[in-house]
């Protein structure tokens, strides 16, 4: 193969796996004889990880490190290291040595031989802690299943195969790499899933726990709104303050006809749903105006980086 393959790895205090996992890469790469680049993050490490990004930098130029000023999250790590990719092809992966490398040929010939825009892998014995994270994740991928109606099995594993356009204009902000593969559809992307191989963590701490959970869901919301009213938030907005408008404009003009009929209406609870109704309408049509202002100036505004990178380390 001619093009470049650019491996994205994001490294948060990961000291004993990232010399162990840049073995396993070159490996895979030099057996394959590919032209590729590992593009390794450092996501704020406190531990040695960067100056072993250092060492495997002088000793292999395909190595390209990027040093974060601080922990910004793994989003933002495979946001930074995508912006570096020169590759025609970009691979993402884990940094713990639960993916395996060995996995990339098959994935990529799938890509180009079946022209695919993502080829996504999917863990076919996960190895991890059942109740902790198994069940949760499974919860989750049925909700993201249901919602979003991009059809996966497993959207948590980070081993997936990229063409380059597709990688780059994905809008990875927050914790949103759980939801990659809905971004790619969102842009349009053709996508398949394989079982990949999958290894329990043996060296360092997982980074998430049960507590994602809620963070979790309300990031579904976000995509489910991105899905539907990206570009048309007033329609949801819209909607919904005129429904709540004219059921408390209803509910007002009754109650002026029972007081012009000379009734008392004070203290009665519809006086309160009425107001309440007619005030919350204006605010929802309100953030509908707002949100489409938004949404224009992100379209149209400069896209800038959520990331702020110290250094870049390149072979020669
Ligand atoms: N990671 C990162 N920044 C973070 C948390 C994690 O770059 O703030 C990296 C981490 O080093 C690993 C990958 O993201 O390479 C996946 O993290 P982890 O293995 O903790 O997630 P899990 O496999 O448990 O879901
Ligand atoms: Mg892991």
């Amino acid at each position: 193969m001619n093009e470049i393959i650019s491996v994205v790895v994001p490294f948060y205090n990961e000291e004993e796996n990232i010399t162990k996992l840049a073995a396993a890469i070159t490996e895979v790469m030099e057996a394959e004889n590919y032209k590729y680049e590992v593009i390794m993050v450092n996501d704020g490490s406190t531990d040695s990880t960067w100056k072993k990004m250092i060492e495997l930098n002088r000793s292999n130029p395909h190595f390209i490190g990027i040093n974060f000023a601080g922990n910004y999250g793994q989003s933002s790590a495979i946001a930074a290291g995508i912006d570096h990719a020169s590759g025609e092809y970009i691979i993402t992966l884990d940094g713990d040595l639960q993916n395996d490398p060995k996995d990339i040929p098959m994935m990529l010939n799938k890509l180009i031989d079946e022209d695919w825009d993502v080829v996504a892998g999917e863990r076919e014995n996960r190895q991890d802690k059942a109740f902790s994270r198994k069940l949760p994740s499974k919860f989750a991928n049925f909700l993201i299943r249901k919602s979003t109606g991009v059809k996966m099995k497993d959207y948590g594993c980070t081993l997936r195969v990229f063409r380059k356009d597709i990688a780059k204009n994905l809008g990875l902000y927050g914790e949103l790499h759980r939801f990659i593969p809905v971004l790619a559809i969102l842009q349009g992307a053709t996508m398949v899933q394989v079982p990949v191989k999958h290894h329990p963590r043996i060296y360092g701490k997982s980074k998430y726990g049960i507590n994602r959970t809620f963070k979790v869901m309300s990031d579904l919301l976000l995509m489910v709104f991105f899905q539907k009213y990206m570009q048309k938030p007033m329609h949801i907005f819209g909607t919904l303050g005129i429904f709540t408008f004219s059921i408390g404009a209803l509910i007002n003009i009754y109650l002026v006809i029972l007081k012009i009929l000379g009734q008392d209406i004070w203290g009665k609870p519809l006086l309160m749903l009425g107001v309440l109704l007619t005030l919350g309408g204006i605010q929802l049509i309100t953030i509908g105006i707002m949100a489409e202002m938004q949404m224009r100036t992100y379209y149209e505004s400069q896209r800038k980086t959520p990331y702020r990178i110290k250094k870049i380390l390149k072979g020669e």
